[in-house]
């Protein structure tokens, strides 16, 4: 979700272009007005009346034709009558070809005395005066000037946004590093809600690029390589950004997955550039973004790609070759750092960690309260249940429900913001659009409400399971309907009973159609549900120690970077029955909960898939009443 959100420093940069593209259009339109202008001063006389070349050509080759003489002048034409003493029409020549070019003919070439006389008198007689109106050579001038100046422009423009766009044919060897100098748009520690004691942390950063003679003095060792790790959209590249901008230097920032894109040997040249140009800006920062793309482990995954391992290698020579005083401050961002290279982790390079974590709720309000500040929003706006409903989310996630809620609201034509608008952000971003167009027919509809009737069910009558939030069977993203529960707090372990109750009313779903409809009545609504289930089940059992026979011992799966597939898994065969096994266990025993309570409320089962059918959509207190004749039987408890 992070990559929906329209990154701030792609903002300023189009914005410079287009200042660039506006300024450009500014002395164009001005341009244009001026030949404007200069062409009606030329024309003179407004009444000549405008002729086409060719009635003028066929008219002058006719022997009793009226025209007495033609005046060229450039391009122009001017028409004199036969009687008459000063021109009443005029023409334009077409192209830069001459009037003979254009058929009109020499009837009078070859003749002499009289004769030539004669034929004067029947033919026109043509005149060619010299072009001395300077401005309508500037004007032909600029004309075929201004297109090709204009496409030069166009076009080296063009090559200078490629560059800067990392195009890598354009700046091969050269690092794409982007420079944020002290005068570009700041962002600050303001613009960085919550996160708090990361940002104590970063604060020291701060003071150390702001007065590096402070620590020099006592003999400390500045730090070079701050790591800031965290799950992705959680701020950590805005941080980095924060800290260039509290400390007021240059910031040249690069990402991983840029080196991996590139052809042998020019990662490693461009780190080497990369460097030395912050060098010469010191006090700087220098900010590796995703480094997780170049520095994973060597020996995962069977070896890294050579290219990665040399720009790995060279970015850890560079830091290796710093002095104490050279004022550059390497920081890099990523969300694995079990999968860096330990070789970035030692003592010298990047030995101080920054951890940037999901945003508790408290946090995510003052997030929120960042991203609707500049926009108009109505006072039935409710962020703080919002804020409530988003537990898990990230900050990026969070951006991006308000900058969905801006969208909602224009699209509806709204002045303002509503709370109308932000829920349907806020669902929109976690589910996906509302399908209103998809229609389901009847015994769709019908199997959709029992099914999401059994979801609401179960996870409400389960005592370990979070409260139903809101059903709905309006089809939404890829599902047919939604059951949200709301996380009453933000929780960062789960227990054992928790878990269990989150499988058991993922069951709910399919269990209710199974009682309903039948046992061969399966339908594919439920795939979704039982995917997490087997997820969920699984890291359970392999991660958690969670198994009833396998209880405190954890299987490393081969993505951990535990175990590759030439040295295989690291447990027998038998062992790994066995984890199947509990995974099963697991999700029958979730099954057969959801089974037991949906079979001893099968009344409030009905109403509700009812109550569903008739209003779509019901929140929690439409809920509430229904929901109050749940019961919990005592086969479906644990404890
Ligand atoms: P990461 O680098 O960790 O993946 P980013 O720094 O790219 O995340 O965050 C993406 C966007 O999410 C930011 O540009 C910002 O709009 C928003 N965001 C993330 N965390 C925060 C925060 N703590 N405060 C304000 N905005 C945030
Ligand atoms: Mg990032
Ligand atoms: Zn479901």
């Amino acid at each position: 979700m992070a990559d929906k959100i329209p990154n701030k420093n792609l903002g300023q940069k189009n914005n410079n272009a287009s200042n660039t593209i506006r300024s450009a259009l500014f002395i164009f339109i001005m341009i244009c007005f001026g030949m404007l202008l200069i062409s009606s001063l030329n024309q003179g006389d407004k009444q000549k009346t405008e002729v086409p070349i060719s009635d003028v050509i066929r008219r002058a080759n006719d022997p009793d034709g009226d025209i007495a003489k033609i005046t060229v002048t450039g391009q122009n034409l001017e028409i004199t009558l036969k009687g008459k003493d000063t021109p009443t029409e005029v023409s334009r020549k077409d192209g830069s070809g001459t009037l003979y070019d254009q058929g009109l003919k020499n009837h009078c070439l070859d003749l002499e005395g009289e004769e030539l006389k004669e034929c004067e008198e029947k033919y026109p007689v043509i005149e060619y005066k010299e072009d001395n109106n300077v401005w309508g050579i500037v004007l032909d001038v600029a004309l075929t000037v201004l297109p090709i100046v204009a496409l030069v422009v166009f076009f080296s423009w063009m090559m200078k946004q490629a560059t800067s766009a990392n195009n890598q044919s354009m700046a091969f060897g050269k690092s794409r590093a982007k420079l944020y100098g002290p005068d570009k748009k700041k962002v600050t520690f303001k613009d960085v809600a919550g996160n708090e004691s990361a940002k104590q942390d970063l604060t020291e950063i701060v003071d150390f690029l702001k007065s590096p003679k402070k620590y020099e003095k006592l003999g400390a060792k500045i730090p070079r390589g701050v790591l800031l790790a965290g799950d992705p959209g959680t701020g950590k590249t805005l941080m980095a950004r924060a800290v260039a901008g509290e400390a007021n230097v240059p910031f040249f920032s690069i990402s991983g997955s840029e080196f991996a894109e590139m052809f042998v040997g020019v990662g490693a040249s461009r780190v080497r550039d990369l460097f030395s140009k912050a060098k010469k800006n010191a006090p700087s920062i220098i900010f590796i973004d995703e480094i997780d793309a170049v520095a994973h482990k060597r020996d995962a995954r069977g070896g890294a790609g050579r290219e990665d391992e040399q720009t790995l290698n060279q970015i850890l020579v560079e830091m290796d070759g710093f002095d104490n005083d050279s004022g550059v401050i390497v920081m890099a961002a990523t969300n694995r750092v079990d999968m860096l290279d330990k070789a970035l982790l030692r003592p010298g390079r990047f030995d101080r960690h920054v951890n940037v974590t999901l945003p508790e709720r408290k946090d995510r309000l003052e997030i929120l309260k960042v991203h609707f500040k500049g926009k108009p929003v109505e006072a039935d706006v409710d962020l703080e249940s919002l804020a409530k409903k988003t537990a898990g989310s990230s900050g990026a996630d969070l951006a991006n429900i308000a900058n969905e809620a801006a969208i909602t609201a224009a699209r509806e034509g709204h002045k303002a913001i509503s709370n109308h608008d932000v829920t349907e952000a806020f669902e929109r971003v976690a589910i996906g659009p509302e399908r209103k167009s998809k229609v389901m027919n009847e015994k769709e509809r019908k199997i959709t409400a029992y099914h999401e009737a059994g979801h609401a069910i179960v996870g409400h009558v389960l005592p370990d399971s979070d409260p139903v939030h809101k059903v709905t069977i309006i089809p939404r993203g890829q599902t047919g309907g939604v059951t949200w529960f709301l996380p009453p707090e933000d929780r960062n372990y789960k227990n054992i009973y928790e878990l269990k109750d989150v499988l058991a009313r993922a069951m709910g779903g399919r269990m209710a159609e199974k009682l309903v409809f039948g046992t061969d009545a399966v339908t594919t609504g439920a795939s979704s549900d039982l995917k997490n289930v087997a997820a969920l089940a699984k890291s359970m059992i392999i991660e958690e120690g969670m198994g009833v026979g396998l209880r405190n011992i954890v299987f490393p799966g081969e993505e951990t970077g535990y175990y590759t597939i030439t040295t295989g898994k690291p447990y027998s065969e038998k062992t790994a029955e066995l984890i199947d096994a509990e995974i099963k266990k697991l999700s029958d025993e979730a099954a057969k909960r959801a089974e037991e309570v949906l079979k001893a409320n099968k009344t409030t089962l009905d109403k509700l898939a009812a109550e569903l059918l008739a209003h779509e959509t019901l929140e929690e207190a439409e809920l509430a009443p229904i929901l109050k004749s749940a019961k919990l039987p005592t086969n479906a408890k644990l404890h």
